[in-house]
């Protein structure tokens, strides 16, 4: 069983003072069953709980399914929150772990002027560099924490550039040695809409970084 509890310190993310801060919630009950126990471990990168909702139901008969949210690109602050707090009532509601990581202002700020760079060459680029970032960083945590097995959540949404995601995946599984387990969510992309109905998990409506936000009323595509 994996440890539980949070480490690094105790800053907290409302204050002054934003440090990363690693918590790791392991929901009671989950190691309970023999049946969960059996199977083998799967690090989900996790860009929210609308995505990842087709990804669970999935994969959750073959793998202990274990979320790691990360994501240094939404804004505001406050929807970053909110994004978080509805990713832990879905793991509440269905007992898997999450992982996340605090919001790092620092590493945002440097995020975003990298990005800002990556955008003048278009909206591609920008976000190719952002689903960069955010594997490399699950990758990077998989191979810390002994993990063999990941995915993305990003596999689920129809407005992302899927084949660029999968193949950025196959590209750090092939030089990590890691397993990535492939499979095109897309298909269920309006059962995840009806799961966060039922499940009254909130739904965002734009992909998260500022850029996405004005392009959400400006409808600015390629
Ligand atoms: S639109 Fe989404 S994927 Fe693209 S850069 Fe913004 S947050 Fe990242």
């Amino acid at each position: 069983m994996r440890a539980f509890g949070a480490c690094d310190s105790g800053s907290n993310p409302d204050g002054a003072t934003f440090k990363i801060l690693k918590m790791v919630v392991m929901m009671a009950m989950m190691t309970e069953s023999k049946d969960v126990e059996d199977k083998e471990e799967i690090l989900i990168h996790t860009c929210c709980a609308p995505c990842l909702t087709i990804p669970f139901l999935r994969l959750s008969k073959r793998f202990h399914i274990v979320s790691y949210f990360y994501n240094p690109n939404i804004h505001p602050y406050t929807e970053y929150k909110t994004r978080l707090e509805a990713l832990k009532k879905f793991a509440h509601l269905k007992k898997f772990t999450l992982i996340f990581e605090n919001f790092d202002y620092e590493y945002t700020k440097k995020f975003i002027s990298n990005q800002l760079m990556h955008d003048e060459k278009g909206k591609k680029e920008r976000c190719l560099f952002c689903y960069q970032d955010r594997i490399k960083k699950t990758v990077d945590y998989a191979l810390n924490n002994g993990y063999k097995t990941f995915t993305t959540s990003l596999l689920t949404s129809p407005y992302q550039y899927h084949d660029e995601i999968r193949e950025i995946c196959e590209s750090y599984a092939n030089n990590s040695g890691l397993d990535f387990v492939y499979e095109d969510f897309r298909s269920d992309y309006k059962k995840s809409i009806e799961l966060c109905k039922e499940y009254e998990i909130y739904r965002q409506k734009y992909c998260g970084c500022v850029f996405s936000e004005f392009e959400r009323y400006l409808k600015i595509k390629d």
